[in-house]
């Protein structure tokens, strides 16, 4: 028997209608350096459909992509909502990738529009002349007339092509299962891989983000969106906030710790979203020069693992509690978040909130292990976690990678547990297990540790060779502004806390962790440091 209801599609342009009409007088705040510009989200929609009109007179048709090279901002906003809606596939090209794997995404993706913020001319203007499928540039929020354009490549400013258009648009009607948007993943090894959206994935993933067991975006929030529009879709805060009405901070190209702390105490976000690292500055600046960022509900904080010692000192020192997700580019990105259940309470909410969180009901988990059998959800047995659902990748796009996908599951590299009641705990990423004579370290857990001294500021932890024990942690760690700490030290401080043959024995001092496009450890580039003598070693 079918059901009774209607089986109209999901759509972006459906989450434009809602954001801009019934929550026009919501808005979208970006940050200048100066007077923050606000802009009502009726008058994104006025400005949405004008965009929509030129991106046509462009020649934009069907399924064509328009890329972004952009920072959070306005624009970029009006961009996400006006591309899908025409029925054109929006791609959000990574701004600090090397010029040549941009230019491999590009021209994989065949990107024929790119709209980029003035301020990356400079680096864009060097990436242009080797992209070849791209016709037209728009330049938002800068001078058009600094980019030379090579033959064949028209240049465009941003407000000049949006002006005299219609300030309505007649969406097309698009197959909800039609690519909405694209973003590549940074991987590891071989050529960056492109995952496509759907319309009716981003909708579904907008639901979660709003879920109040998800990241309970409401109406009545206004979310920082730190995480860049160009990593995961900004962990889908754009369309989830435009779906509910929420209000957006948008930071464009001020991310140091000193503007995030103005941002946080001036324009009084209710929730806010960024990678560890990002908030570990935040605390310090907050340590140094206190800030009331009472406003805050809460933070989001994902992409590696949190220290368990940020999360409390958030809560502790500034009454903000730290919520911990975990997901991927290739799931929209949100996969689990950590809320406790009801029944713990007090100190016995911390282990729940520490771990990576209950996968959302959408997405379906197994845990692979060695040897290819699947594990208990015991909270002891290891596996690789794999996971399917509607907002997950089954395959990338032109690409098909052997080893990521197993008959729709995606085999995500991390490592780790289940447990009865759902909570996942990662240990690793399968690739930075360390392991030594035999057992298996993770890398997350040292670190952890490590970082919860009060000197450290920052830790990383890496497999280096060794000829007995196969593999050795080495412990790279930068310290805080004017604190002292040596490797005796730092052993000292491990004992009790992780069993005597993990503590690291090789020690190196940075002034700053190396970190990749997207903020994470750079744990790759380390390790080459490493190999090619490039580190002070102490040994304890
Ligand atoms: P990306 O596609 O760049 O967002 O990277 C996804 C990867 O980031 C995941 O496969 C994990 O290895 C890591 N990751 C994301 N969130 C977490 C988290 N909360 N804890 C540990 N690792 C995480």
């Amino acid at each position: 028997m079918l059901s009774t209801m209607h089986d109209g599609p999901l759509s972006i342009a459906r989450i434009l209608a809602q954001g801009t009409g019934p929550h026009g007088s919501s808005e979208v705040v970006t940050w200048t350096g100066a007077e923050p510009r606000r802009r009502s989200y009726a008058e994104v929609g006025r400005r949405v459909a004008q965009l929509a009109h030129a991106l046509r007179q462009l020649g934009v048709t069907g399924d064509q992509r328009v890329a972004t090279f952009m920072w959070n901002n306005a624009e970029h906003l009006e961009t996400y909502l006006a591309v899908p809606s025409m029925g054109a596939v929006l791609h959000t090209l990574n701004i600090r990738l090397f010029p040549e794997q941009i230019t491999y995404i590009a021209d994989h993706a065949e990107d024929h529009v790119v709209v980029v913020d003035g301020s990356l001319l400079p680096l864009f203007g060097k990436i242009l002349p080797t992209l070849s499928t791209v016709r037209h540039v728009i330049v938002a929020n800068g001078d058009a007339s600094a980019l030379e354009a090579p033959a064949g490549v028209q240049v465009h400013d941003y407000d000049q092509l949006l002006r005299g258009h219609p300030d309505t648009f007649d969406w097309p009607e698009v197959d909800e299962h039609a690519a909405a948007a694209m973003c590549y993943t940074s991987g590891t090894t071989g050529n960056p891989k492109g995952v496509v959206y759907s319309h009716r994935s981003i909708w579904l993933h907008s639901m979660q983000v709003c879920m109040s067991d998800g990241m309970g975006l409401a109406q009545s929030d206004r979310g920082l969106a730190v995480v860049p529009m160009f990593h995961a879709m900004s962990w889908g805060l754009p369309y989830a906030a435009l779906m509910v009405g929420a209000s957006l901070v948008m930071p464009d190209r001020f991310l140091q710790p000193e503007p995030l702390v103005r941002m946080l105490s001036t324009l009084h976000p209710t929730m806010a979203a960024a990678v560890p690292t990002i908030w570990q500055g935040v605390l310090q600046h907050l340590d140094a020069d206190p800030q009331d960022i009472s406003a805050l509900r809460e933070v989001v904080v994902g992409g590696s693992a949190c220290p368990p010692s940020l999360m409390r000192s958030f809560q502790e020192r500034y009454g903000v509690p730290v919520l911990h997700a975990w997901g991927m580019t290739e799931t929209s990105p949100l996969g689990s978040v950590a809320r406790p259940p009801a029944a713990a309470t007090g100190e016995a909410q911390w282990p729940y909130r520490e771990s990576q969180g209950r996968l959302s009901s959408a997405v379906e988990a197994r845990l692979i292990g060695e040897g290819g059998t699947e594990q208990p959800w015991d909270g002891k047995s290891v596996g690789e976690l794999e996971v399917r659902g509607p907002w997950v990748a089954s395959s990338y796009y032109r690409d098909d990678d052997p080893d990521k996908f197993d008959d729709g599951w995606l085999r995500t590299g991390d490592v780790g547990t289940l447990s009865p009641d759902g909570f996942l705990r990662l240990t690793d990423r399968a690739k930075d297990v360390i392991k030594s004579g035999g057992e298996w370290i993770s890398s997350v857990e040292l670190e952890n540790q490590i970082v919860a001294h009060p000197a450290v500021a920052e830790a990383m932890v890496v497999g280096v060779p060794d000829e007995k024990w196969d593999e050795r942690p080495l412990a790279a760690v930068v310290l805080l502004d004017g604190q002292q700490a040596d490797a005796a030290e730092l052993r000292e401080f491990l004992t009790g806390r992780v069993a005597k043959w993990q503590v690291p024995d090789h020690w190196a001092f940075l002034a700053e962790a190396p970190k990749t496009s997207v903020g994470k450890y750079d744990k790759k580039h380390l390790r080459k440091q490493h190999a090619e003598g490039g580190l002070d070693i102490k040994h304890a």
